[in-house]
């Protein structure tokens, strides 16, 4: 008999699960507000015209070197722009930063979990309830014990920012890894305010916690690069943190199959910059030896060419500028309708993603009776959304809460 029959069951990840019930459904109305992933007005993947502009690029500097190992650390010129497009300028005698190059953000949250994990050795991470949902099968994976800070207020539909403080003043030990979403925070779409941020700075301080970013959003919450990267540039700013930061390109370039990310450490020593680089690169080269190079190569064209970059710019300001229109179109459909409950939330929330609010049943009957999936959580992806589906949609939400 095989060992692996003593293995316990695992169930399929949620979003590949709702993912294989819509592709069975022919029902022509059917909306999926599933994954985190843009799609333009008529429901189709969007490549971004700076990045088609910059795979010309790219292909025609294409030479027999195209396609040998990059470094272990991955392709200099690439995280060396997207820490820069992180961090903004810093001052570099005070602050030292190793970045590696990784498979995207999770590769990134992955490699940073696994170091951590050994070079603090810390007794729990704090994770955001809720969270992204890889972030506790992440730290899991690394062996460390995983506990949630109050973050959603379900009742109010809002940031429980007082419980999460107090938790995490009275609960959280020394050397404890906090996991914090830098902007647009998947799944809920509420991000602490800017005084919020100098509190959990504080909490971070007095504690001795240490804070692990997930930026996989820079661009998408406001629109706004550097504004979106508030939070980061804020805790490296008071100079007595050290950080980490997992960076993804794969919502704000579109990129997403190509994997292209970073992993950031901040420290406050040459020293300890020197010892950690070292950590990581041997972790990396166990992992996966070398990252891959050709989006992180389209990436660095776009980060690096100045013309290209303004173009990349209106790009992000069309995504988020659509998905803010589409949470409008959702919201204007449900007063219409007079759906019953508040759902200023809807408008209110950034980024990607709402946290509708919507039970597991309203989410189940929403799916049968309307062939509207969402996650039973009540996130949805409002990226799905488009002008020809969101009446249907807030159709079914009316029904489903009635
Ligand atoms: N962190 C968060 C919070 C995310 O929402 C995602 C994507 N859903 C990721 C990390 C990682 O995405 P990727 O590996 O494609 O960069």
């Amino acid at each position: 008999s095989s060992p692996f029959s003593n293995l316990s069951v695992i169930p399929l990840d949620p979003h590949y699960a709702l993912k294989e019930l819509f592709n069975a459904d022919h029902d022509p109305k059917k909306v999926i507000l599933g994954s985190g992933v843009y799609r333009d007005d008529n429901s189709k993947p969007w490549v971004l015209p700076s990045v088609k502009k910059a795979e010309e690029l790219v292909d025609q500097a294409q030479d027999s070197a195209r396609y040998e190992y990059l470094p272990i650390t991955g392709y200099a010129p690439f995280y060396n722009a997207a820490r820069d497009l992180l961090f903004g300028p810093f001052d570099e005698k005070a602050v030292h930063v190793v970045s590696l190059h990784t498979i995207s953000g999770t590769g990134a949250n992955h490699l940073g979990a696994r170091f951590l994990s050994d070079a603090l050795r810390p007794s729990s991470v704090w994770l955001s309830d809720p969270s992204w949902v890889n972030h506790a099968n992440i730290w899991g994976l690394v062996g460390v014990t995983v506990k949630l800070y109050p973050y959603w207020n379900r009742e109010k539909r809002v940031l429980d920012f007082e419980k999460m403080i107090e938790k995490l003043e009275t609960e959280a030990a020394t050397g404890d890894v906090i996991v914090l979403h830098a902007c647009a925070h998947n799944p809920t779409g509420v991000d602490p305010t800017k005084e919020q941020w100098k509190r959990i700075a504080e909490v971070c301080e007095k504690r001795a916690l240490f804070p692990f970013f997930d930026c996989a959003y820079q661009g998408f919450a406001t629109g706004d690069l550097d504004e979106d990267a508030w939070a980061v540039r804020h805790f490296v700013e008071r100079g007595t943190l050290e950080i980490a930061v997992a960076q993804s390109f794969s919502k704000n370039m579109g990129l997403y199959g190509e994997r292209v990310g970073a992993f950031h450490l901040v420290t406050a020593s040459p020293d300890s910059a020197a010892k950690a680089k070292g950590h990581l690169t041997r972790l990396q080269r166990g992992q996966i030896s070398q990252p891959p190079t050709r989006g992180s190569k389209l990436a660095t064209t776009i980060l690096t060419n100045p013309r290209l970059f303004q173009e990349w710019l209106a790009d992000l300001r069309e995504m988020s500028s659509r998905i803010k229109n589409m949470r409008k179109a959702l919201y204007e459909e449900l007063l219409s309708l007079g759906t019953p409950g508040t759902w200023d939330h809807i408008v209110s929330q950034i980024g990607m993603f709402s946290y509708t609010g919507l039970s597991p049943e309203q989410v189940a009957t929403v799916q049968t009776d309307n062939h509207v999936y969402i996650l039973k959580s009540g996130r949805i992806s409002v990226a799905g959304l488009n002008t020809k589906n969101v009446k249907h949609v807030a159709e079914g939400i009316d029904a489903a809460v009635r």
